[in-house]
């Protein structure tokens, strides 16, 4: 399941606030014993909720589509996680340097210096 990020307007809410997830017209459940989120089913946060509900009869891009022509389009969802083009995390270790240095070698077979 996604978290509860407004599909909208990308807010992050706490479903105790009034936020839902609304199936639409396009809902697919996942097949017994699957995790994931069910496509046609987002969630919206307590000021978005009542308008994406009136459209569930839609698909969800449609809705999409409709409530952006209503509220206007919001910033993208920052991105999390490393990408393509971003450099790993640098991390401060100490003394555990060369306990992660043994284990990264015993599991990547390079050398010390590359994995610093
Ligand atoms: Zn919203």
């Amino acid at each position: 399941m996604k978290p509860p990020y407004c599909f909208l307007c990308h807010r992050d809410f706490h479903l105790d606030k009034g936020g839902d997830l609304v199936r639409f017209a396009d809902y697919v459940p996942l097949a017994e014993g699957m995790i994931g989120h069910p496509s046609g089913s987002e969630w919206f946060c307590p000021e978005h909720l009542s308008a994406a509900t009136a459209l569930a009869f839609k698909t969800s891009s449609e809705a999409l589509h409709d409530l952006q022509r209503e509220y206007g389009e919001f910033p993208p969802l920052p991105f999390f996680g490393l990408g393509p083009h971003r450099e790993p995390t640098v991390l401060f270790v100490g003394a555990l340097m060369h306990k992660i240095v043994g284990i990264v070698r015993k599991i990547t077979g390079r050398s010390p210096p590359k994995d610093k």
